[in-house]
């Protein structure tokens, strides 16, 4: 309970203040705040030093599954601590990542049967798409022109330099604009953002317009397209018009380039399905996935591919054509064995049958929360929901930035035993899937308090 001395909140929350550089946080906000400090967790609960307890509201950075120290995955970890913490896969292997390599192979979507593993979700997207590039490179009959990559209004990949050169959030993506490579961009395919207010349908037909004429200019030139499908997280949970994606993939087969889907965020039934591009027939030529890989215990990340694309890097010192690329943790054994415990959880308990009904609940309770005043929007796909704030119903006019509205919310919501991270004022709800409706409740029984309390 905070009684040892290295667990002494006042020494910690001092220590942390003079020497932790926190990610994605803004530093006066941080600094003039007591740090929440999070010392255990069960199920779907957190828990701090003082022994209160919050619902995990966004599955801690979107990732967690199954719950938080679900017997089942830490037995897993245990066992195989037992036997190697971590060996690498550069020219040597072991039975975790191959195991795993073999089950993610047989779920994905058919003909993805290669799998590169990373560390993140970052290097997920980041491998994609240097194997794409070199892919071209690599071919029997190279096509060296194919050097841009198609992208997507707000995107957000990550966050090393590639994958900022394919995002599209100007907050987290404009300081860096002298490192990066261009992207040719579609619009945002979102309706709530669209500045004409159109439908859907029109977003979507308007969005893959763009992307033609893009092609029918650039063609030739375009590497792959990048996005994420479905929905884009860190966007603001923007929920594309259905037939967005599969419409890419017509447009890629049509132009002869590759897709790259980048379901990190997404991936392991987030959406309700195990992987979000199923819900459109679709089959990318890259899936990237992290995140909820592991069921949110340790850093792993999976790029999987087709031979076709993996042929064209049989190479030999005098004919460079292999990938040189990869992570001194790439496929570590300890989170691997913890991604193949988690893959025995969704069978043993049916965790993707268990969703229809949660999700159901947790729409009813967006629509609900969208009767309260300066709620712009509620939208969402599967356990993965977000709730927009606006100052002006009417024209959709944002709270100015310095009111931090959505984090004010967030801060009053933990009051309430929540504990959940906003995207500028569009709160997030994506709790682990694990989470009874009776937890989605808790949940958004906060949030309204939270948001009445603060506006
Ligand atoms: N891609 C998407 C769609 C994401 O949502 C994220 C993280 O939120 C990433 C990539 C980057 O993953 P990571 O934070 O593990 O590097």
């Amino acid at each position: 309970k905070g009684s040892a001395p290295e667990l002494d909140p006042v020494r910690l929350a001092e220590w942390d203040h003079a020497h932790v550089w926190h990610p994605f946080t803004a530093r006066d906000w941080w600094e003039s705040r007591e740090p929440l400090i999070i010392h255990a967790a069960e199920g779907v609960e957190l828990i701090d030093l003082q022994g209160r307890r919050y619902l995990d509201g966004v599955s801690s950075l979107w990732c967690n599954v199954h719950g938080h120290r679900h017997p089942v995955i830490d037995q897993a970890i245990r066992d195989q601590l037992d036997r190697l913490a971590h060996s690498t896969l550069l020219g040597v292997t072991h039975p975790p990542a191959i195991e795993l390599a073999k089950r993610l192979a047989d779920l994905a979507p058919p003909g993805l049967t290669r799998v590169f593993f990373s560390d993140n979700g970052s290097t997920a997207v980041e491998s994609a798409v240097k194997m794409a590039f070199q892919y071209w490179r690599n071919k029997p009959d190279p096509e060296p022109d194919r050097t841009l990559f198609m992208t997507l209004g707000d995107a957000y990949h990550g966050d090393t330099l590639g994958d900022v050169s394919l995002g599209g959030i100007e907050l987290f993506h404009a300081a860096f604009g002298p490192l990066l490579f261009p992207t040719l961009r579609i619009p945002t395919p979102h309706p709530y953002r669209d500045p004409q207010r159109r439908s859907p349908d029109q977003v979507r037909d308007h969005c893959l317009g763009v992307a033609e004429r893009l092609f029918q200019t650039h063609g030739p030139q375009v590497a792959a397209v990048v996005a994420e499908p479905l929905i884009q997280g860190a966007a603001g949970l923007l929920v594309h018009p259905p037939g967005f994606l599969k419409g890419l993939r017509d447009l890629c087969d049509h132009y002869g380039t590759l897709l790259i889907c980048d379901e990190v965020a997404v991936g392991f039934g987030r959406t309700g399905t195990m992987f979000a591009c199923e819900q459109e027939k679709v089959i990318p030529d890259f899936l990237c996935l992290a995140k909820g890989i592991t069921a949110g215990y340790l850093p792993l990340a999976a790029t999987l591919t087709h031979e076709r694309i993996y042929n064209a890097f049989l190479g030999s010192p005098e004919c460079p054509k292999t990938f040189y690329h990869g992570h001194t943790f790439s496929g570590n054994p300890l989170a691997a064995a913890a991604a193949l415990a988690s893959l025995r959880v969704f069978e043993e308990e049916k965790t993707l049958e268990t969703l229809p009904p949660k999700i159901a609940h947790l729409r009813h309770r967006l629509e609900r929360f969208a009767r309260l005043p300066q709620v712009g929007d509620v939208r969402g796909v599967g356990l993965m929901a977000g709730i927009e704030l606006v100052e002006n119903v009417e024209t959709r006019a944002s709270f100015p930035p310095a009111w931090r509205i959505g984090a004010r919310v967030c801060q009053r919501a933990r009051d309430y035993g929540v504990l959940t991270r906003p995207l500028g004022d569009v709160l997030v709800i994506v709790p682990p899937l694990v989470v009874t409706i009776a937890d989605l409740d808790r949940l958004f029984d906060a949030l309204e308090a939270a948001w009445n309390d603060v506006r």
